[in-house]
Order: C-alpha cells, then structure tokens, then sequence
C-alpha cells in the first residue's frame, strides 16, 4: 500500500472535521429540548391526573433527549435517519391527503396565508409538482431506511397512486380509499421495518449498556463522565446550543424593534442597541443550562486569550493552557454560588457584571502566573535583547494599570460593600505580585549588569518574596473573613460553604504549609553551611582555586566540604535546596540523622554535652577546622567527629544565632 501524502491526510483531516461538526451540530437540539422543558412551567391548577401527566411527560422529554445526546456517532446518525425518515413518510401522507381532498383544481385562484401564492394554479403543472414531490419524499424515504429491493419501487409507486388518481379525475369518495390505502401501506412498511430493526436496536443496546456497566466498574464514574463528556464534544455542543440561541433571540428582537420604531434600515439607535444586548445577555444566563452555555464560550474566550498572550510574551509553558479550563469553571462556580439563574432579570444583569469583575480579576492572576516565570527565566538568562524583554514587561506594567483602573471605576460608581471589597482586594494583591516579581526582575537584572559574584542577591530575592508572599497569605485569610461576612450577613449558600472551605484549604492552609516549607528547607540548608568549616584571607590565595558551581574565583570566602571540595557557601547553599550531595563527589555534604544517632553515643568520641557553653563549642570547632586544614589527611572518623560537633553546635545555638551566623558569613 503506498503512504499516504499529505493532501491525501488533509482530505482525510477536513472529512473528519466535517463529519465531527455534523455531530455536534445534531446533538444541539437535544439541549433545546431539555431546555424549553425547563424554562416551560406549568399552572397547578389543573387536575391532579393533568400534573402527573405533565411531569411524566417532561421527564420522559428530558430521558430521551439526554439518551439522544449522548449516544453514539453511529447510533445518533441512524436514529436522526429514522427521524427523517418518518417525518417523510408522513409529509407524503399528509400532502397526498390535502391534494386529494382539498385542493379545487379548478378554482381560480389558491393563495396561501401569507398572500404568496406557493402553488402553481393550473392543473398539469399542479400535478407535475406533486408528482415532483411525491417522488422525492419517497426516494429520500426508501434511502434513509436502506431499503434496496424492488420492493422499494413498490412503496414509489404506492406513494404516486393518488396523485395518478387525481389526474385521471376518479371520484370522490374512490380518491378518498385510494388514499387511505395507500398511508395505510406506508405505515405498514414503517411498522415492518421498525420491528426487523428492533432486534438490532434491542442488542446494540444491550450492549452499550454492558459496555458503560464494565467501564463504570474499572474506571468508576468520574472518568466514566470525562469520557462521554469528551466523547461528544460537550462544550461544543454547548457553545453551539448558546450562541445559535442568542442569534435566535437576536433576530426576533431585532424585528420587533424594527416594527416598533416602523423603520426600514438596518442600524438601529445607540440606545436601543444597548436594550437589546442587555436582553440578550440577562435571557442569556436564565437557566444552568444556558449559563453553562455561557462558560463553554467564555471557555473559548479565556483559550484564545490565553494562547494568544503566551504567544506574545514567547512562552512555551504546557500548564499555562489550562486558562481555557479555569476561567470558565470559575464562572460557573461564581454563577452557582450567586445563584444567577434564579434571579429577577434586572438583578441578573448586575449580578452578572459583578461575577464578571471577580472573573476578570482572576483571569489577571492567573495571566501574572504565566508572565512570572518567563520574567525571571529572562532576568536570570542574562538575555539583553529588548525584543524580547518589551512584551512581558509590557504585558506586567498591564496587569498593573489595569486592576488600578478597574478599582477607581468601581469605587467611582459603587457604595463600599462585601463585592466591592473582595474584587479591590484582589486588585491590590496583584499589584503587590506584579512589584514583587518587578523587583526580583530588576535585582537579578542588576546582578547580571555588575557580573561579579553577588552574594547577597540570593538573600535579597527570598526577602523580597516571602513579603509577598506574607502579604497574599494575609489577603487569603482577610478574602475568608469577607466571605464568611457574606455568608452569615449575606447569602449563605450551601455552594458558598463550600467555596470557603476549598478558599481556606488551598489559599490559607497549602500557601501557610508551603511558606514554612521552604524557610525550613532554607533553614536546614543554612544550617548545613553553617556546619562546614569556612576559610578566608590568606589561606584563600593559598588554595587558588575556582568554585566548582559557579567557575567563579572566591573572594571574600570559601567553604570546605567533609570531602575536601571548596565551594562558595551561596552556591552551596543553592546545591543544597536540591540535594545533599557534593557536587563533585556525590558524598554526603551533611548527614542529619548521624548527629541523631550518635548523639546518644558518642560521649566518648568528644561530645559536647548539652549545657555545655556554645561559645567553647565554636572556638574547639574552628580549631578543629584549621587542624583539618592544614593536615589534609584527615581520617574518616577525625572528619566524623568534625561533622558531629559542628551539628552540635548547631542545634544548640538556635535559630536566631544561625541568623546572625548567617548574616555574618554572608
Ligand atoms: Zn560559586
Ligand atoms: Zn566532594
């Protein structure tokens, strides 16, 4: 078989994606239904039998349409042929009917009800169309339901005999049988093919039944769920169903608009204009049905936005697509927990734009993640080409203007309450964020015009960012208590409940967790410094060396490891957020949990007791250190015991004196 080339690929490409829309584009009506039985109410005035009959009817409306959305490829083009197939059928029947009975051939004139004459007037040519039409529908009739024998000629046939009635002008009441007999034919077939197909349609679905049965026991029903959700291209479907609906809903308001103002031009007032799209958007959102519509495009929206900005500031970030999920999601949840659908429309417009207020907050947060990491890879990168700094600091200095203006405006226009306070607060923590990584930008900027070694950057950049970091962890939990204001003063939604608590988990709880995370892995890694023996001065050209890390020559200061390996203490002290490890040798730089078992044994080996004054314990370590120096041939256990005691120390000296060590050393 030869390979397939490329235009053979895209045709095969364009065919998927024609058969794929027609897919989603049969699915929508589904959703039409389901909502128009939504929106559809009801009076409870009626008999009792009436209701039930009702309710029965609306759920039966909502089963089938659900079973027709989901179904598959195949099954949901068979079903939609059948469809057709019968509403032919019955077009044929119904126009057979009316040509036979009703239509005076000879009358002088028939016109339709809006004044259009539809159908020629003159005898012949009214039979040529009906025999025109009869033929169509019965060739479209037998095509859909793939009958091939002669036995379809037959059912051709059987469709025409009241036309040829007609023509040959029988009498009434023979027109009338010839008729009946031949819709009675016609729904014979029908019924005949409906049952040759009811053995299939009874194994196809017991099959799929099976089939989703095995799946829901291996997989379990979450990923059950994303399958079929995937499966039919749901947020397709949706976004289809929501903007054809909108489109509907645009058209008829703009004829009755048209009507009223009693104008034939295509432009209407500016204000009429705004009526008319503050209709669109409240009718827009006045069910979960459409306000999940509403997410799908703003799905859309938030994807290309996203792309479109990752493109601009050259990023190549996977996690950062995912802007298209969270933004619509958030939507939904904020809509959930407003309880949007529900509203009166004139609230549901002003609910509608403050959920908006809060979306694009967040969207701007969720931007400043993806500006962040490309802003430091370029600082750090020590690439100077303004082509490529200009669109991220651009994009920053954006996300900085932009909430200022949006909390100006707001406060402009709106009285102070729980809304206004959560979105100005979250426009006040993303300028914080934004100055934040400006900052860290511009001292690794300095750093890299300067190219000498800066030892103190690394200090600066973690104090720069933990205040940042304090300062949104703050936000987080003054964000909890607006939201528990809101929720006991407010609304307090079941939703909302579970909003704070998901709120208190990951931006009070992890982001507390994780601060103290890495001041303790800071702290360990400047207590391991700290353990190592420095040297300085003289000695320093004495080793004249480089530091293995960073090619850099040292100094002001040098550390040595356990295994005679000289590093920079800040280079060192980066390995070490990583590992334990000598760079050079992959020994242990420093081993924690020696100093914990040996500590209990090792009074004999020279151990420090714990009251013992640490001051003695520093001057005996640094003697020990310049012994190591000086005889490089060490043994193992004088280097053990070197470890140990540095370890002592530094478990007795505490936190603040590691500090000040710390800033001393540095
Ligand atoms: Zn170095
Ligand atoms: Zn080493």
């Amino acid at each position: 078989m030869a390979a397939v080339g490329p235009p053979q690929q895209q045709v095969r490409m364009a065919h998927q994606q024609v058969w794929a829309a027609l897919e989603v584009a049969l699915r929508v009506p589904c959703l039409y239904i389901i909502d128009a039985i939504f929106n559809s109410y009801y009076d409870s005035s009626q008999s009792r039998f009436c209701i039930g009959l009702q309710i029965f009817l609306r759920l039966l409306g909502i089963f089938v349409s659900s079973i027709v959305l989901i179904l598959s490829q195949r099954s949901l083009f068979k079903f939609y042929m059948y469809s057709s197939a019968f509403l032919l059928a019955a077009t044929s029947v119904l126009v057979n009917y009316y040509a036979s009975l009703h239509i005076d051939f000879y009358g002088a004139y028939n016109t339709s009800a809006f004044g259009i004459e539809l159908l020629p007037r003159k005898g012949p040519s009214l039979w040529m169309a009906l025999i025109v039409l009869q033929l169509t529908l019965g060739i479209g009739y037998i095509t859909l339901l793939q009958i091939h024998s002669i036995y379809s000629q037959l059912i051709i046939l059987d469709l025409l005999v009241p036309v040829i009635g007609l023509i040959t002008e029988l009498p009434l009441h023979i027109r009338e049988t010839l008729v009946f007999t031949s819709s009675l034919i016609l729904t014979l077939n029908t019924v005949l093919v409906l049952v040759v197909k009811l053995k299939w349609f009874y194994y196809s679905t017991r099959y799929v039944y099976l089939l989703v049965r095995h799946m829901y026991r291996i997989y379990g029903l979450q990923l059950l769920m994303e399958d079929t959700w995937k499966r039919i291209r749901f947020p397709d479907i949706l976004r289809v169903f929501w903007l054809t609906r909108i489109t509907a809903q645009a058209t008829v308001l703009m004829y009755i608009l048209r009507m009223a103002n009693e104008t034939d031009s295509f432009f209407i007032s500016w204000d009429d204009f705004w009526d008319l799209v503050c209709n669109l958007i409240i009718s827009g959102c006045d069910s979960t049905l459409t306000v999940l519509g509403m997410s799908a495009v703003i799905s859309s929206i938030a994807h290309y936005l996203g792309l479109g900005i990752l493109a601009f500031i050259g990023s190549t970030e996977e996690d950062d697509r995912r802007l298209g999920f969270v933004a619509p999601v958030l939507f939904f949840i904020l809509a959930l927990q407003t309880g949007l659908s529900g509203l009166r429309p004139e609230e549901r417009l002003i609910r509608l734009s403050r959920n908006m207020c809060l979306l694009l907050t967040a969207v701007l947060h969720f931007i400043h993640g993806m500006t962040d990491p490309v802003l430091m890879s370029l600082s750090a990168s020590h690439v100077s080409s303004f082509r490529r700094h200009f669109p991220v600091l651009f994009v920053s200095a954006c996300l900085f203007i932009l909430p200022v203006l949006l909390s100006y405006v707001l406060w402009h226009h709106y009285a102070l309450n729980t809304w206004l306070f959560a979105v100005t607060a979250f426009c006040v923590e993303l300028c914080l964020k934004v100055i934040v990584s400006l900052t860290v930008y511009t001292l690794f900027m300095i750093d890299g015009y300067y190219n000498v070694l800066w030892e103190k950057l690394d200090d600066y950049v973690y104090y720069v960012r933990s205040t940042g970091n304090i300062i949104e962890f703050i936000f987080g939990v003054v964000m909890f208590g607006n939201g528990a204001y809101t929720m006991m003063f407010e609304s307090g939604s079941k939703i909302r409940a579970c909003m704070m608590c998901l709120h208190a988990y990951f931006n009070i709880y992890l982001q507390a967790k994780n601060g103290w995370k890495t001041f303790m892995n800071r702290r360990t890694a400047v207590k391991k410094i700290n353990s190592l023996p420095e040297i300085k001065g003289s000695r320093l050209q004495e080793i004249d060396d480089v530091c293995a890390i960073c090619y850099h020559e040292f100094t002001t200061s040098a550390r040595i490891t356990p295994c005679n390996h000289y590093f920079h203490a800040l280079c060192l002290r980066k390995w070490l957020y990583i590992q334990d490890t000598c760079p050079m040798c992959h020994q242990k730089v420093y081993i924690e949990d020696d100093i914990k078992d040996n500590s209990n044994v090792s009074n004999n080996n020279g151990f420090i007791a714990p009251n013992e004054n640490p001051e003695e314990a520093i001057r005996e370590a640094a003697a020990e250190s310049d012994r190591e120096l000086n005889e490089d041939d060490s043994t193992d256990c004088d280097d053990d015991v070197q470890r140990e005691r540095n370890g002592v120390i530094q478990q007795h000296t505490g936190p603040a004196a590691e500090e000040f060590i710390n800033d001393d050393t540095d």
